[in-house]
């Protein structure tokens, strides 16, 4: 399916500046965003929340069945309650990273992202580990960031630690090792660019300078212009 309005995948790593770049670009051409890391992270939430283990494929389709999950304002919401912070915190991580190794997860999460990003006006800018592979294979232009391992900790540790919470930068580094593995590895949609995605290499950038390279890039496939208007 060629989808009508113009989308923009950022795949890559955790860590790699994905979310402030997908941010920023969303903001500079005008486009939706929609953080595909947030809704696996708010599955992780909402079973937490109700009692069901993260492994738990029977009780996490009734969750996808039975839950009102919305994207407003920038953040989240499930069953009407804002989730935006909650769903950041480092066992949440953890939990997304299991939840989203679950076929009946990924399954039924398809249709979610692929619905807030076609609903967008002007365009979408998407970011996760598989837009550019499965969730939008014919996505117009596609971007797969990333950056060495220590940096992307280094930047998760400042990010939680502004936000006052209490971990260690080795402990940071130990986690996002870990879900890089299980991101890469796992059996479906695992983490990898796709074959015509633009690799940015964001170790030695500033966001400024990552944002300017993929708004160019963007700007050049999209055939020059779009929000120049
Ligand atoms: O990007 P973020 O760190 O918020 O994503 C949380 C977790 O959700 C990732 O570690 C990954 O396991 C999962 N994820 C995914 N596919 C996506 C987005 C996120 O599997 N498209």
């Amino acid at each position: 399916m060629i989808p009508l309005i113009p989308l923009i995948a950022i795949d890559g790593p955790a860590g790699a500046g994905k979310s402030s770049v997908a941010r920023r670009l969303a903001e500079r051409l005008g486009f939706a965003l929609v953080d595909t890391g947030g809704i696996y992270r708010a599955v992780a939430l909402a079973a937490a929340r109700r009692g069901i283990t993260w492994t738990d494929d029977a009780g996490l389709a009734l969750l996808l069945s039975t839950w009102r999950i919305e994207q407003r304002d920038g953040g989240l919401s499930i069953d009407g309650e804002d989730v935006s912070e909650a769903i950041r915190a480092p066992e949440i991580s953890r939990g997304a990273s299991t939840v989203s190794a679950r076929p009946v997860v990924r399954d039924g999460l398809l249709e979610l992202q692929r619905s807030l990003a076609l609903q967008a006006k002007r365009g979408a800018v998407l970011e996760g580990r598989d837009i550019g592979t499965v969730v939008f294979p014919d996505a117009a232009v596609k971007f797969f960031v990333t950056a060495s391992p220590e940096k992307r900790a280094t930047r998760r540790y400042a990010e939680l630690s502004s936000k006052g919470v209490t971990i260690s930068y080795e402990s940071v580094l130990a986690d996002q090792i870990q879900r890089d593995r299980e991101d890469s590895e796992r059996a479906i949609a695992p983490l990898k660019p796709a074959p015509d995605a633009v690799i940015v290499d964001t170790t030695a950038l500033t966001l400024e300078q990552v944002v300017n390279r993929l708004e160019r890039v963007a700007r050049d496939k999209l055939m020059g212009g779009v929000g120049d208007s």
